[in-house]
């Protein structure tokens, strides 16, 4: 376990990053977890020209965030979070083999560019997971699907592939490869996640593969994946105008609270968190 923190914020994008700053403007011991700053969404805008004092595309959008990180020295740990649970007086944030503890948190996860395969959500818990780390062992031995987003997921198809007979992988970017023989490269999305009581099969084409479990491997999962008894609507996390979540304690920011999905306000909504986890942590001193 590492140290105890004030404050944990989870999510490398603009809202996790204001965040981050802001905590640190406002002297508190924050930890900043994920798995790169900035990321994919940040770097895909064709041309930003709403956000203020900033014309450019994503990359020279990312470049600029890069150089005032670096001077305001905020740093991050590189990882993603699968679990945040609330305990009595604190938040415990796990990251495959490390854990995380902190009195308050913020979550700016954001949100889904390609949305949800059919069945994804019905059978979540049902055989549909985002972590490989924390469910891929019990599929030892079966015949389980990964719906891998990037290469940058390919390591985690392989952990699959170390526990399961065989691993259907159908992968949303070209020229997949692996190096594990029992992983069975499909290009792109299937159609849809079928069962009953939990996932039997995914489809694709009108063909349909036996399955035990599917596993969606991308930057952005559920909320409710990570964090039970969030409060939520669809894919977005409840919030106030405090961007405080239904649990004490834990806030939410940007995409991952709903539209509009932009910068500015994701920026902003990270800039609040931040200053409602302060009054938190000042409550509970009280
Ligand atoms: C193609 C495109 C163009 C766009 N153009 C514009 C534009 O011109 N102007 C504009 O205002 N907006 C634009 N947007 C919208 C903008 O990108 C989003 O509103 C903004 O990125 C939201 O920021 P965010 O921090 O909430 O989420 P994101 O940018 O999605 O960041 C979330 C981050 O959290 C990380 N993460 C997810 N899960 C975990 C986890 N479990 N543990 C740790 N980290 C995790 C992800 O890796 C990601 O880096 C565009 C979006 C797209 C897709």
């Amino acid at each position: 376990m590492d140290r105890e923190f004030e404050l944990a914020v989870v999510g490398g994008g603009i809202a996790g990053y204001t965040a981050a700053l802001t905590a640190k403007s406002l002297k508190l011991d924050a930890v900043w977890l994920a798995p790169e700053a900035f990321g994919e969404k940040t770097r895909a805008a064709e041309y930003v020209r709403n956000f203020p004092s900033f014309s450019g595309d994503g990359v020279a959008f990312c470049e600029a965030l890069e150089r005032q990180r670096a001077h305001e020295n905020i740093a991050f740990v590189p990882v993603r979070v699968d679990g945040v649970y609330a305990q009595r007086e604190e938040f415990l944030l796990t990251a495959g083999e490390r854990s995380f503890s902190a009195q308050t948190a913020i979550l700016a996860t954001g949100g889904e560019r390609r949305g949800s395969v059919k069945g994804e959500r019905e059978f979540f818990g049902r055989g549909v997971s985002y972590c490989a780390v924390c469910d891929g062992a019990l599929y030892r031995g079966k015949t389980i699907a990964a719906v891998v987003a990037s290469p940058a997921f390919a390591e985690e198809a392989e952990y699959l592939a170390s526990f399961a007979e065989r691993v259907h992988c159908f992968c949303l970017y070209p020229a997949a490869a692996f190096r594990a023989e029992n992983i069975v490269v499909h290009d792109g999305a299937p159609d849809a996640v079928e069962g009953g009581a939990r996932v039997e099969q995914i489809c694709k084409n009108g063909q349909a593969l036996r399955v035990s479990a599917v596993f969606f491997l991308k930057n952005s999962a559920p909320p409710q994946a990570i964090c039970g008894g969030l409060k939520t609507d669809g894919a977005h996390i409840i919030t106030d105008r405090k961007c405080a979540t239904n649990l004490p304690g834990l806030f939410a920011a940007g995409d991952v609270t709903g539209t509009p999905y932009q910068f500015a306000k994701a920026a902003g909504e990270g800039l609040v968190a931040a200053y409602s986890a302060r009054d938190f942590l000042l409550q509970k001193k009280k």
